[in-house]
């Protein structure tokens, strides 16, 4: 049994085997062959052992430069490699004796051969795992040919175990099958996070180097609440883990009952609303029945992540439908394509950018490929006649950032009149405030946008300089840092001044902890992740705005981040105790 601890971001508690996923992706279950499959499959392995040895031979015979001898004995070692009994021999014994899949043979022969030496903890020795990973990749590569699985396919349960996994990945897990997951990699806002919590599958990331310590077929504990992963436990702690499992469920229950019973207001009789955070239309539904008052913010690139980097106007329109059928009146804001940085980058073809957070996402990209926009905005405004909708501009950084867009709105609606096509023509345009140089400048923007919703995930990487995917800086990434408290508080205090509606639709909104001093500063619409909801319902009907104030003010004067959580950590435990609910 061993104990990892990493960064837990979707709570709730998976019991399952492992299934490792390679940096390339490539499944490799534990799986056995029959008696009769044997010699086949030693045949196999030797083929791709041989196809291997030829392209490292290619590889070699093919560069031409300065450094050819150098680069000659790297690709003469990794010849010989292939060469050492331990591949010649012990992978097929482990074929024929345990009957092992080649592919699930080399796999565990590989960690056997890499366990000691990433031990020594030595940076020389690191670069020869790094090897050994390349030649287990180029006869996986051999093996599997076009075998790499569909992860929206499996036949058991699993916790997925993986270096790395994109949004796109996430987002077309198995629900049913995939317990939990598990990443070397990711910090607690990372959109692999905020879809695991959308997904309801307990997750934990930023667990170092756990991919390459874990075989297929190893029983994992994932405790997506405390961050806690066990590997093979024994029975005792497997027991106690099922038991917590139940605990957080039952807190769940109490949570859903108390809400229901909850008034929609303050203690004091403030209305407050709450809005849903969705990605795909079909979240909709549960979002309604948690008593969502709408949809927040829709996050329109997922459409891509499905169609590519360019659906059509139909596809986006019939998307936009279905919402509006399911919210049965209820407000829709679709914020534009926020694609770029970790999102489906490499899906729709972008470019490789060097710093992609800081490069060309988000309206940035809508910008430099307007039509991208004119499709979407089209369809949007199309389908606004349906039901009432919000248009939303990501990651805007200035004033003629938001020009630019609104022109092209203006445009779209000047296009559609020529063209003599339906559409609504009051839709309001909005923005996120997810930039520090626009939440500075809140005053410029508010003769120019309809409405804000401060997008603290952004605004908290930007204003802190921490990577919101990053594991190595997530102890940095602070939403109680006065820094960016005191941006939150300005745009809120402009936009109240201003008679122009605003909400917060980060992740911080849909924390307990982070919602009381966002209702203290005067925010009354909060757009959360739907399972968040029961909670929020719940804190907020049992708190007064006075209350909230006089906690936000307490926190305002003070100076360091931590002081401020354990303050309002201590104001939840008293509206939400312990006692009531449960751990
Ligand atoms: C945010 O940045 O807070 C936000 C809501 O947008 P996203 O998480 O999609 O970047
Ligand atoms: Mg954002």
């Amino acid at each position: 049994m061993e104990i990892k601890n990493g960064i837990p971001v979707s709570p709730g508690v998976a019991i399952a085997p492992a299934l490792v996923l390679d940096s390339e992706s490539f499944r490799i279950p534990r799986r056995f062959i029959r008696k009769d499959e044997v010699e086949t499959e030693l045949k196999r392995f030797e083929l791709a052992r041989s196809r291997a040895l030829g392209e490292i031979s290619d590889i070699r015979d093919s560069v031409h430069s300065v450094a050819k001898e150098e680069v000659g004995l790297i690709f003469d070692a990794h010849m010989r490699m292939l060469e050492d009994p331990l591949i010649t021999k012990e992978i097929p014994e482990k074929i024929k004796t345990k009957r092992y899949t080649p592919e699930y043979a080399v796999s565990r022969v590989f960690k056997k051969i890499v366990k000691p030496i990433k031990e020594l903890n030595d940076a020389y020795f690191i670069q020869r795992v790094n090897d050994f990973y390349d030649i287990q990749k180029r006869l996986l590569r051999n093996l599997l040919g076009q075998r790499a699985h569909d992860l929206s396919k499996l036949d058991r349960k699993v916790v997925v175990v993986a270096h790395d996994l994109t949004p796109s990945q996430t987002a077309t897990l198995d629900k049913k099958m995939v317990a939990g997951f598990i990443t070397d990699v990711g910090g607690a806002t990372s959109h692999t996070a905020i879809l695991a919590n959308a997904l309801g599958i307990p997750a934990v990331v930023g667990l170092g180097t756990i991919s390459g310590d874990i075989s297929g077929g190893d029983v994992m504990i994932v405790d997506g609440k405390s961050g806690r992963v066990i590997i093979n436990p024994d029975d005792a702690t497997r027991a106690k883990y099922e038991a917590r499992g139940q605990g957080y469920l039952d807190r769940e229950k109490r949570m859903y009952e108390a809400a229901a019973k909850a008034e929609r207001t303050t203690k004091d009789g403030e209305n407050v609303n709450l809005y849903a955070n969705i990605e795909w239309d079909d979240e909709i539904e549960l979002a309604l029945r948690l008593g969502a008052d709408g949809v927040g913010l829709f996050r329109t690139e997922f459409i891509y992540s499905k169609f590519g980097a360019h659906p059509t106007e139909e596809q986006h329109f019939e998307i936009y439908k279905r919402a509006h059928a399911a919210l049965q009146g209820k407000t829709l804001t679709l914020r534009t394509m926020d694609f770029g940085a970790d999102k489906f980058a490499s899906e729709v073809g972008l470019e490789k950018e060097e710093n992609p957070f800081l490069g060309c996402r988000s309206i940035r990209l809508s910008l430099r490929e307007p039509h991208l926009l004119i499709t979407q905005v089209r369809a949007a405004l199309r389908a606004a006649l349906l039901g009432p909708t919000r248009l939303m501009l990501p990651m805007v950084g200035s004033v003629e950032e938001f020009r630019a867009g609104k022109l092209i709105v203006d445009n779209v609606k000047a296009d559609l009149d020529r063209e003599g096509i339906a559409y609504r023509k009051d839709v309001p345009l909005g923005m996120m405030v997810e930039v520090p140089s626009a939440a500075l400048t809140i005053d410029s923007f508010v003769e120019e946008s309809d409405f804000f919703s401060i997008g603290t995930n952004d605004l908290v990487q930007y204003t802190l300089a921490v990577d919101r995917n990053n594991q190595y800086v997530a102890n940095l990434f602070k939403h109680t840092s006065p820094a960016v408290l005191r941006l939150i508080k300005m745009v809120i205090d402009n936009a109240i001044a201003n008679n122009k509606p605003v909400s917060v639709c980060g992740e911080m909104a849909g924390e307990a902890r982070y919602a009381v001093i966002l209702l203290g500063f005067g925010l009354r619409d909060f757009s959360v992740g739907p399972t968040s909801m029961p909670e929020l319902r719940t804190l907020m009907s049992r708190v007064t705005v006075e209350e909230a104030k006089k906690l936000a003010d307490k926190a305002m004067s003070l100076s360091s981040a931590d002081e401020i959580t354990d303050l309002l950590e201590a104001e939840v435990e008293r509206l939400l105790p312990s006692e009531e609910f449960g751990e």
